[in-house]
């Protein structure tokens, strides 16, 4: 066995397997895979397999995307079938609303490229008669999907991987990870049999590793705690059934039929497809237990869990009634076997939080279709510092210290179960709620606020009347909710609001090195004491990693203010920056300070009139006016008692402040502040409005119009990015040029919809890009979004189509902000 490696991947499931086989085709000759037990051991081997594209994340549906294309290739490659069957993928719908959620994800799928037919009810039963379909509203079909083998993929990429170099090692399980400044020395121990179990012997070795890949599956909380990190990553019970011989089912092949595509039944929570002229039955049902939060019994290897029938007997009935043909067929087999889950159901790949060369693919609850896509994606980002894809939405940062097991176990079971939900983009899902609550949260709830889930935190998304039921509001069109929403943002735009934004990211950073380290992180000037500027840390590839308003407090103390939902994901890159560059530029601190500030953004035309009523200053008339207090500056103010660090900027594009204050003080804040606006007629505003608002602006947000796919100047800040210093990632930014360019689109959209900013874009027959946000502008009365096009066509008049519906609906590019494109109304002087 080697002991000195380049990349040791830890987990050989079809995870770990293809990250090997990618990290060799991707050029590195040294790689090990290690495995405790047998490759498959672990999920990999009672997946159904099926690959389905179906997901709402444009990263998600590149990585399922790669897996089918690449499984299609690996026999040629490595002489080994593995099992594809390219039979498609059929999802019915019973109902309307779940049509409209599939037209909605086939927009999203288009904009990668993935073919998909509506049918209709009558269609799927001339082609399948079987299947009845009288209940149906109609189904989405994609052809080019269907289902393989696990065991065989896995062992047809072991097989690459191997003529490629990849020593796999198996019955060696890691057991202790210690980085000694330069690489991991892994400690690993043979397993040996006793008794049935698998249990670690005396023999131990040290591989020393350039990277690790853990891929750990069921075991890694296990990993987790070896290596010091929290990772949301338990899995929950899974089943499905082999079902006898259908003697319809029979026939109808013995005619020559071709096989059934698998038929996923959504609204009965339920996926079918053939098994040797019976059918497979795989149900995500209610109640599925979380299993192994504190890790896995050396008893249980390749094993199951009991089978509990009355769990899944709806789901099973309700296959009786779909296919009346195996009404009748018994049960042959039954397989309930764990399956990872995350909070959100997204896997969580990427660099450990506070290790170096350490890589996460842990958490996969479809790891069979996203297998290939991972180790592909995961590959170009330990061997070229990048992918091609934004993989932020994957990333593990995305949870911080806060989680628990506790947390992560629950909101597993949540996930799971929400997997044939219809998956509303407003939607809000109820499990560990409310769990991170700014202070001012009760005075919220009592005037109405319908809170949304970010990071933890609770946020206000939208006031409603006290009684009213934000789940019976969602819609895939304009839901309930849209008017209190429209009623926001106008209040904004015609009067004041205050819109609650604790939850923003906030990093103290200062020292002596503070200075030329943040010039060299950020792509903008630094502003000078008192001011403040919008700027991007880049990637290592020129593309951005992270927005930032920085404030400079003093010469060298800065304030970082960057988005609510990725406090860890910043916290770590900034953290490394400083560790490795405080060499160059000297010592540099940093605190996340997230939970110590509480912010309300306050806006409007009448925004200095509340805050004139209640700041303490020996001129009150004159304390914000432009003079004393201009636009993207910051003072420290006092509110009533409430010392605030106010900084003169507004989301929304009016004239506004953000009010960060001590937490501790934010309810004598929010009392003082919501009285003084009383005979303003100040509302209190969500994040929904907000986010409309910020469309009308041309504001990009992080996650939508800003990540790791693209650069600044392909988002269209120039004026965010100065050329004449030296920054990260500026030669790979520049090295880029523009491959597609962000734009601001007004759109004639259906009467009872706005788009969600996943749809995709065309100009005439040609799909030209995607949207990347949606929604309603009060300003224009008509839908608004932002997208990437080609840069040729990202002029201003440009006449484009969105789809939404399944039909296309005309829109403009307008020049940016097309509301108030002077900031006159930001700039306002009183
Ligand atoms: C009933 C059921 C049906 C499913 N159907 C589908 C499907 O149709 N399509 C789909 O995409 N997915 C499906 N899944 C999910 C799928 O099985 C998993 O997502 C996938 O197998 C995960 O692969 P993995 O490589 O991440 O984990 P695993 O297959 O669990 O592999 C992890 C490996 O790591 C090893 N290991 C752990 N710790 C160590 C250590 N310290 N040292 C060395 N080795 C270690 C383990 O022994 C194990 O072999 C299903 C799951 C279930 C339960």
């Amino acid at each position: 066995m080697k002991t000195q490696v380049k990349a040791l991947v830890v987990g050989g499931g079809a995870v770990g397997t293809s990250i090997a086989y990618h990290l060799a085709r991707a050029g590195w000759d040294d790689v090990m895979l290690l495995e405790r037990d047998e490759l498959t051991s672990g999920s990999t081997w009672h997946a159904a397999g099926l690959l389905p594209y179906f997901n709402m994340s444009y990263a998600t549906t590149h990585i399922h995307d790669y897996s089918i294309k690449f499984y299609k290739t690996l026999e040629e490659e490595t002489g080994l079938n593995a099992g594809f069957a390219v039979v498609g993928n059929l999802r019915m719908a019973q109902t309307d609303e779940r049509m409209d959620e599939y037209m909605l994800y086939a927009s999203t799928a288009e904009t990668c490229g993935v073919p998909y037919t509506f049918m209709t009810p009558d269609e799927v039963k001339a082609k399948w008669p079987l299947i009845k379909t009288d209940d149906l509203k109609g189904a989405l079909y994609h052809q080019t999907d269907g289902y393989i083998n696990p065991a065989d993929v896995t062992m047809a990429m072991a097989k690459g991987a191997r003529q490629r170099g990849v020593a796999i090692e198996r019955k060696w399980q890691a057991d202790a990870f210690h980085w000694n400044g330069a690489a991991w020395e892994v400690t690993v121990t043979k397993m040996v049999e006793k008794g049935g179990n698998l249990v670690p012997s005396d023999e131990q070795v040290v591989i020393t590793a350039e990277h690790v890949v853990t891929a750990s599956g069921n075991h890694a909380q296990r990993t987790a705690k070896m290596l010091g990190i929290k990772m949301p990553a338990i899995p929950v019970e899974h089943t499905f059934i082999v079902m006898d011989q259908d003697p319809e089912l029979v026939k109808w092949r013995a005619d020559g039929n071709p096989e059934h595509p698998v038929v996923r039944d959504a609204d009965n929570e339920s996926y079918a497809r053939e098994e040797r002229g019976g059918w497979i039955l795989g149900i995500y049902e209610r109640g599925a237990p979380a299993r192994f939060e504190y890790g896995v019994p050396d008893s249980f290897r390749a094993d199951l869990f009991p089978l509990d029938l009355d769990r899944i007997a709806d789901q099973y009935m309700a296959m009786a009634d779909r296919v009346p043909s195996c009404a009748d067929s018994g049960l042959k087999d039954d397989f309930n076997g764990p399956i990872c889950y995350t909070p959100d159901g997204n896997p969580l790949v990427g660099p450990a939080p506070g290790l170096r060369n350490m890589w996460l693919a842990e958490g996969f609850s479809f790891g069979i279709t996203a297998a290939g896509g991972t180790g592909y994606y995961l590959a170009q980002m330990m061997v070229e510092g990048e992918a091609e894809i934004d993989m932020a939405s994957l990333d593990p940062k995305r949870y911080g210290d806060w989680m628990t097991t506790e947390y992560a176990a629950r909101k597993n079971e949540e996930a799971y179960e929400h997997v044939y939900i219809l998956h509303h983009p407003d939607e809000e899902r109820p499990a560990c709620r409310p769990f991170r609550t700014s202070p001012a949260y009760d005075r919220q709830a009592a005037r109405g606020a319908q809170f949304g889930h970010v990071n933890g935190w609770e946020r206000p998304n939208y006031f409603a009347p006290l009684g009213f039921n934000d789940h019976d509001s969602r819609s895939f069109r304009r839901g309930g909710w849209w008017q209190h929403a429209v009623d926001e943002a106008k209040a904004i735009r015609e009067g004041v609001g205050l819109i609650d934004a604790t939850a923003f990211t906030k990093h103290l950073v200062k020292g002596p090195g503070a200075t030329a380290f943040l010039d060299w992180f950020t792509c903008n000037k630094l502003p000078s004491v008192g001011r403040i500027n919008l700027t991007y840390a880049l990637t290592i590839n020129g593309t951005t990693r992270t927005e930032y308003t920085i404030v400079r407090l003093a010469q060298d103390e800065y304030y970082l203010v960057s988005a609510g939902a990725w406090t860890a994901y910043d916290s770590d890159f900034l953290r490394k920056a400083i560790a490795d560059k405080t060499p160059e530029f000297g010592y540099v601190e940093c605190h996340d300070v997230t939970t110590q500030w509480g912010v309300f953004a306050i806006a409007g035309p009448r925004s200095r009139d509340v805050l004139k009523e209640v700041i303490k200053d020996a001129d009150p008339e004159t304390v914000l006016s432009n003079k004393r207090f201009p636009w993207l500056t910051m003072r420290n103010i006092e509110l009533g008692m409430v010392p605030v660090r106010a900084i003169r900027v507004a989301y929304t594009g009016e004239l506004g402040w953000e009010l960060h204050h001590p937490i501790e003080m934010q309810n004598h804040l929010f009392d003082l502040l919501e009285k003084a606006g009383e005979k303003h007629g100040m509302k209190l505003v969500g994040a929904r409005a907000q986010n409309w608002l910020r469309q009308e602006k041309s504001y990009r947000a992080f996650g939508n119009e800003l990540g790791r796919d693209a650069t600044p100047l392909e988002a269209d800040l120039p004026r965010f990015v100065d050329l004449s210093k030296d920054f990260h990632g500026k030669d790979a930014m520049q090295a880029h040029g523009i491959r597609s360019k962000c734009v601001t689109l007004l759109i004639d959209g259906p009467d009872d919809a706005d788009p969600w900013g996943r749809e995709v874009l065309y100009h005439g027959d040609t799909r030209v890009g995607r949207l990347t946000s949606g929604g309603y502008s009060v300003a224009f009365g008509k839908s608004i979004g932002m997208g990437y096009v080609k840069p040729d066509i990202a002029v201003v008049g440009t006449k484009l189509k969105v789809k939404m519906f399944d039909q296309l609906w005309a829109a403009e590019v307008v020049e940016d902000s097309p509301y108030d494109p002077k900031n006159a109304t930001i700039r306002v002087d009183g």
